[in-house]
């Protein structure tokens, strides 16, 4: 018993941007902006790595993942350069233009042209800069609609089969457990993100909870097919829906579970810009660490010291176990509304399955639960926007709503949000 009071207070201890935090830069400390989800044509991103990093770096973020489907960016990788295909001879010239001659390895054989892609490895030597950006690995660990992040990674790591009725819990929990365990194997510390959960079949709120492990989730995706904010034809259920029902579960049951909210792009397209297509610069992470490193981001991240965001800055997320005080960066002429969402300690936990107009449970989408869990406990317009908590929450939360339009947004009429992570009252 001493044991396990024990350990909760300390996993309460490590995860102390939901206990006691007060997040702004200040004694060393800096936000550093990063997206940990793109493409490349390593996978099935439109353009060359060097393209995608250069993007990144120029528009102000300091850490960028290439996530690549099922691949580590190493090794010699040859790719066709034709008219009818995503490498032209014209995006060829530009990145001899743009990086210089000697830069790109072409190889002619008769009429058919190819172009080498860039390694991790290449593209870090060109691109980091201490302090300023940093490239950090990663892999789109990807089994059929599963499909978890691994950040940090140092090699492949080999997806969980998915065949049959495989339940997609066990195919989340294996790609968990793979990722993990590559981690400890190369003694590098790692972080994995469950992406996308309403992208196609999806991932439902019942198998999130279920994988014990599952720390980190897409709350904001910026590809066009992941129906962020749910989709009532096919009884998908809002991301911000998906997160309060797993906190009010796992968090009811034991504390030291919390689920971080990610926010990426998830990018493959950059050479055309406009809504329907899967573009940068629409969801990134702003994390509060003590150095450009990829140790001090995940460190950060995993103690929750972290927001997520699709256009509206934070200053200062403080929680002193009696209030939660988000300061949020004005811009003239623009409105932020924070909703303070949460559930409250003996909320109705009980669920029912969606059902199909026979009457029939609908297979593999989250049930329906009370309206106790995800309240919206305070609104405002304040600045900074404070929430006093009343002492009997599991978590309190900020979503911070701008009046003003995303400008590429991945849903026609989305508006610029952060997303802080949970807290709670102690
Ligand atoms: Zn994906
Ligand atoms: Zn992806």
């Amino acid at each position: 018993m001493i044991f396990s009071m024990r350990s909760a207070v300390l996993a309460w201890a490590f995860a102390t941007a939901v206990c006691g935090a007060d997040l702004r830069a200040v004694d060393g400390l800096r936000w550093y902006k990063g997206n940990t989800h793109a493409h490349t044509l390593w996978s099935d991103g439109d353009a060359a790595p060097e393209v995608v990093a250069d993007w990144y770096k120029e528009h102000g973020y300091h850490f960028l993942c290439l996530s690549d489907h099922n691949v580590y960016l190493g090794g010699e990788r040859w790719v066709p350069v034709a008219a009818d295909q995503y490498l032209t001879p014209d995006r060829v010239k530009a990145i001899q233009q743009r990086f210089g001659e000697g830069w790109v390895s072409l190889d002619q054989k008769g009429d058919r042209l190819k172009m080498r892609l860039k390694t991790f490895e290449e593209l870090q030597a060109h691109f980091d800069e201490p302090g300023k950006f940093l490239m950090v690995s990663a892999e789109e660990v990807t089994s059929k609609v599963v499909h978890v992040n691994a950040v940090n990674n140092r090699g492949f790591i080999k997806p969980a089969q998915a065949f049959g009725n495989k339940p997609l819990r066990l195919i989340l929990a294996e790609n968990f457990d793979a990722i993990e365990a590559h981690g400890k194997e190369n003694g590098v510390p790692i972080l994995a993100h469950l992406n996308h959960p309403n992208w196609d079949q999806g991932v439902t709120a019942e198998d999130i909870v279920s994988v014990g492990g599952e720390r980190f989730f897409e709350i904001y995706n910026g590809h066009a097919g992941v129906r962020n904010w749910g989709d009532r034809s096919q009884h998908k259920q809002s991301t911000d829906r998906l997160w309060d029902i797993i906190l009010a579960i796992r968090l009811s049951t034991s504390a030291d579970r919390p689920l971080y909210g990610m926010g990426t792009d998830d990018s493959h397209d950059y050479y055309e810009q406009r809504i329907g297509l899967c573009n940068s610069g629409r969801g990134w992470v702003q994390v509060l660490a003590k150095d450009l490193s990829p140790g001090a981001l995940i460190a950060a991240m995993q103690s929750g010291q972290f927001y997520a965001s699709s256009g509206v800055t934070l200053e200062r997320i403080a929680d002193d176990g009696k209030s939660l005080s988000v300061g949020i960066h004005g811009e003239a002429g623009v409105t932020h509304t924070t909703h303070f969402i949460g559930t409250r300690k003996g909320f109705d936990a009980t669920a029912r399955p969606v059902l199909d107009p026979a009457g029939n449970p609908v297979p593999n989408v989250t049930q329906v639960y009370s309206e106790d869990i995800g309240e919206v406990l305070f609104e405002t317009k304040d600045n900074p926007a404070v929430y006093a908590f009343t002492g009997d929450e599991l978590y309190v939360r900020a979503k911070v709503v701008s009046d003003k339009p995303q400008p590429n947004p991945h849903a026609e009429g989305d508006l610029e949000t952060a997303w802080t992570q949970p807290a709670r009252p102690y």
